[in-house]
């Protein structure tokens, strides 16, 4: 007797993977690939293409990539006019509790911690596709339309074409201190001014960008000012100083902010809402200079500069900046605490550690936070901030030229600081290293 079995086979789910790490992105496939129909994609940008051309069931996104972050793709696919029915799991090395809220807050349906076992993904993708998990109960907040970077503003008239110089006008983190013990590194929060010929570039909105301004002011008095001001993330620390920036109320003069998207919104709108009633009196829509925000997707070339960015291991969103102009190169990393601090010395964190030395290959400066000693780290792991050691590995990791160190705790005195960075330079030498390290002081000018 003849039986005949006829087996009525769904067709497989389909999902997508997102990630800039080919190795990860590859190992998802491979495994993923058992029991789906799977597709890839090597950053958010893309992956936002893929999956509205695709209509994946599943998302699985990595959160740090270039172009577009996870946290966009995933207010993207789950905003209103998003792709209804797409579930997402974030996959991400970066273990802040603030990260796993952000992303649920933008709408993820799971958070998978990298490194993790094969079989661990395969199983959360079955439970997500099978609604086992109950979905993210926030709302995703609505993408902010894409802002378009304006043409570059005329150079602004200044001192001679070639001149190339570092200033800093606030190394404190955190939070500003007024002290006398404090005064010969100073209290203000970040803000470094670079100069590449006419160019004026920025580096943070801290409290010293208000002295930046009142600079700028009396240099340039009645001719117009253009600039261009990068912001590493958001934190106060990074951002008090703008409101007071004399500059951008004058019509006359125009400004471009670059950053990426935020975790929970567009860039303009996380600065529009620092600037609200409740925050402050004058809304960012009255200044009376001209402001563009420029949501940054790749690298940007400026007056002769080309400026690339790469994301730091800090809650929330944070990128560091490398500026490569006439030969030179000046990289700017604060805040960020190393990835193998967290994820101990696995295969995973020590690639992304010599990712971020890598960026920073090469530079004749690296600007670089160092906020705690080890003592102090011991009881403020996991705060996204890193120690002198730390920076010490750093600077013999990349070669670089020097290193300042900047984002001073606001309880390290002067003669604190004055030992700690004694203590990284004599780590650098102990490594072999040549890298000429100090601590950076407000007011200080380096010339490149
Ligand atoms: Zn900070
Ligand atoms: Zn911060």
């Amino acid at each position: 007797m003849l039986y005949c079995y006829f087996t009525m086979t769904e067709p497989r789910k389909k999902v997508l993977v997102v990630d800039d790490d080919v190795i990860l992105r590859e190992l998802a496939s491979d495994v993923l690939s058992e029991d789906f129909e799977v597709q890839t994609a090597q950053d958010g940008q893309e992956g936002w293409e893929k999956a509205r051309a695709w209509l994946p069931d599943l998302v699985i996104t990595d959160l740090m990539m270039p172009r577009m972050h996870g946290y966009e793709l995933c207010s993207l696919i789950k905003g209103p006019n998003g792709l209804p029915g797409i579930k997402v799991l974030v996959s991400s090395s970066k273990t802040f509790t603030t990260d796993v809220s952000q992303a649920m807050d933008a709408g993820a349906d799971d958070y998978l911690v990298k490194p993790y076992r094969p079989a661990e993904m395969l199983e959360r993708a079955h439970k997500l596709l099978s609604g086992a998990l109950p979905a993210a109960a926030a709302q995703a907040p609505a993408p902010a339309a894409a802002t378009t970077p304006s043409p570059a503003p005329a150079a602004a008239p200044g001192a001679g074409s070639r001149q190339l110089y570092v200033r800093f006008w606030g190394t404190r983190g955190s939070c500003p201190t007024c002290n006398s013990k404090v005064a010969g590194y100073g209290g203000n929060t970040a803000c470094t001014e670079l100069r590449i010929g006419d160019t004026l570039f920025i580096f943070d909105c801290g409290t010293g960008l208000r002295e930046l301004g009142d600079s700028l002011a009396a240099e340039f008095k009645g001719r117009p000012l253009a600039g261009h001001i990068f912001v590493g993330h958001t934190h106060w620390d990074h951002i008090q100083g703008f409101p007071f920036f004399v500059p951008f109320y004058n019509p006359a003069n125009t400004f471009q902010l670059y950053s990426v998207h935020g975790a929970h919104g567009g860039l303009g709108s996380i600065f529009s809402k620092s600037m609200s009633l409740d925050y402050f009196p004058i809304p960012l829509s009255s200044l009376g200079g001209r402001l563009d925000f420029v949501e940054l997707k790749g690298p940007v070339d400026i007056g002769g500069a080309r400026v690339t960015f790469q994301h730091m291991n800090h809650p929330g969103v944070c990128i560091g900046f490398r500026v490569e102009t006439q030969g030179r190169i000046i990289t700017y990393l604060s805040d960020h605490e190393p990835f193998s601090r967290l994820g101990g010395a696995s295969e995973l964190s020590l690639r992304q550690d010599g990712e971020i030395a890598a960026f920073a290959r090469g530079s004749d400066l690296v600007i670089m936070e160092a906020q705690y000693t080890e003592q102090e780290y011991a009881a403020r792991k996991g705060w996204g901030h890193g120690t002198y050691e730390d920076a010490a590995k750093l600077a013999l990791a990349s070669g670089a030229r020097r290193l300042a160190i900047t984002h001073h705790d606001p309880y390290h005195s002067d003669a604190m600081l004055d030992e700690y960075i004694e203590h990284c330079r004599s780590l650098i030498r102990k490594g072999g290293g040549a890298t000429e390290c100090f601590g950076a002081r407000e007011g200080m000018r380096m010339d490149l």
